[in-house]
């Protein structure tokens, strides 16, 4: 048994939104919504994943199948936010790399990457890490990359890696068998002292946040030619990055990725052929459509009246407040419309600590009025005066065993306070910015979402396996916000110089 391969994994796994005011530190790496542990090391890495669906349970998956060692080195993975300190790449990154050293020599390494990390050092901050894991390792020993489908991949990450292997859903729901596929290239690396020939095509566009479903058309006709190139001989990897929009980043963008057997011409004729069709396709590919906040809670509150009583909610997804995608979890827009319009059966999240220590004040049962909301930044409304009664306090913390984005179970939400105001909500005010990715969320604290007339998720595609189950109609608003659908709103320094739509006559030209 003494012969088998030993395979690392490490990784810090970070999506981060350059627009976001709220600055990714050390101190974000104490806590995370997504998972119990921000860092986790050795043993602990192994057992938060084995019982989940991330890319780590499928990494243990198949080390079991594949008759591997895998050994857990590092993963530090918090929530979508701000530019990553230097301090924390230097820190974290400097204690992963320590590790392989020392812990080494290893057979292969797995890095369990996000793909759209921006530290204030390097703005390709996955290319960075997978460079120097190349240095320690050397060229001799294979190392694949998983990502999630937001990653802006990078042509240094293709470089410094053997293979990279990105989620083809979103929702994200096959980190696992991603991680299956990751881990198959490099046994087989490993074993076969093979390689496979790659090409890294990325033309130059951006795919719209409306458009990132996969199981919708547009997108899931660049996901169907993806398969369709991954059916032919010889083809034996491919992936698409779906990008991430809200990062002011080179390689901001759309990227197609094929892996062949042998032959980077034929590597290359097929990730052209995925990206001149997705060019083609580029208007379809960007449309920031959806009513604004007033019209929607207008629409939802008429749509409530109407329907019979046991359907489920209406459920409005808060582009703008994406916390997902590292928005600051409390904007007020859709609160505020709430409010206004005067909804009576309203259930949302608000993350406001504040309000929260004037609720622990006043006590379970005791009425309090507070300004909730709209404190982080400019970008996310103003605060909105609530009067009501404290109905649970709780410490946030909940688990979803069931299909939750990109496969997470153990979630902190940090001190949680529900208030039932007089003004009609029923707001959860939360610490953490943990996304609406799972109804635990809500029945962790006796609330069920499936009973309101409408439900707020800040987000547009990661709170669908959650919601889509209940809702009588999901809408997505586009609202304000550091994840605002309107690219035109932010202003992009270090993208390519002509990327549509930033450049509506934005050129590909390849040989
Ligand atoms: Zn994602």
């Amino acid at each position: 048994m003494n012969n088998k391969l030993r395979i690392a994994t490490l990784g810090i796994h970070h999506e981060t939104n350059t627009f976001a005011s709220n600055p990714t530190t050390m101190d974000s790496f104490k806590v995370s919504g997504m998972q119990t542990y921000a860092v986790q090391r050795g043993q602990q890495y192994y057992d938060m994943h084995e019982l989940s669906q991330t890319s780590m349970a499928g990494f243990i998956q198949a080390s079991k199948r594949l008759d591997f060692e895998l050994i857990p080195l590092i993963f530090a993975a918090t929530d979508p936010g701000g530019t990553i300190s230097t301090e924390v790449f230097d820190t974290l990154g400097g204690e992963a790399l320590n590790m392989l050293r020392e812990q080494g020599p290893f057979d292969g390494v797995l890095l369990n990457q996000m793909g759209a990390a921006v530290s204030e050092e390097y703005p390709d901050m996955d290319g960075e890490l997978a460079r120097r894991v190349r240095e320690i390792v050397g060229p001799e020993v294979p190392v694949a990359m998983t990502l999630d489908l937001h990653a802006n991949v990078s042509q240094q990450m293709a470089d410094e890696t053997d293979a990279l292997v990105i989620y083809k859903t979103n929702p994200h729901t096959d980190a696992v068998p991603r991680a299956h596929d990751a881990s198959d290239l490099v046994v087989r690396m490993a074993r076969e002292k093979w390689r496979p020939a790659k090409w890294l095509e990325m033309p130059p566009m951006v795919v719209g946040i409306f458009q990132h479903d996969t199981r919708d058309m547009p997108m899931k006709s660049v996901i169907n030619d993806l398969e369709t190139v991954l059916a032919q001989p010889g083809i034996v990897g491919g992936s698409i990055g779906e990008g991430y929009p809200w990062s002011d980043v080179h390689e901001n963008g759309l990227a197609c990725y094929v892996l062949h057997e042998s032959s980077i011409n034929e590597a290359k004729k097929a990730a052209l052929w995925i990206a001149d069709r997705a060019w083609a396709n580029r208007k379809e590919l960007y449309e920031p459509v959806g009513p604004t906040a007033s019209k929607a809670v207008k629409y939802a509150l008429t749509q409530a009246a109407a329907k019979p009583e046991d359907s489920g909610p209406i459920v409005l997804l808060d582009v703008g407040d994406n916390i997902g995608a590292g928005s600051s979890g409390d904007s007020t827009f859709l609160l505020a419309e709430a409010v206004k319009q005067g909804a009576s059966s309203w259930l949302q999240t608000v993350r406001d600590t504040e309000a929260i220590s004037a609720c622990l004040e006043a006590g379970i049962g005791n009425n309090v009025t507070v300004e909730v909301g709209g404190k982080t930044d400019s970008l996310h409304g103003e605060p909105v005066r609530l009067s009501g009664r404290v109905t649970r306090i709780s410490d946030g913390r909940f688990e979803d065993s069931g299909t939750v984005h990109a496969g997470w179970r153990f979630f902190d939400g940090g001190t949680t306070v529900v208030i039932e105001t007089v003004e009609g909500p029923t707001v959860a005010l939360v610490t953490t910015r943990v996304g609406n990715m799972s109804r635990e969320q809500f029945y962790s604290l006796g609330y069920r979402p499936d009973d309101f007339d409408v439900v707020v998720a800040k987000g547009v595609v990661s709170p669908l396996p959650a919601y889509q189950p209940i809702a009588s109609e999901l809408l997505t608003v586009n609202t304000p916000g550091a994840t605002s659908a309107d690219m035109s709103s932010f202003e992009y320094k270090r993208v390519r110089k002509s990327l549509y739509p930033l450049d509506i006559n934005a050129q590909y030209v390849h040989d």
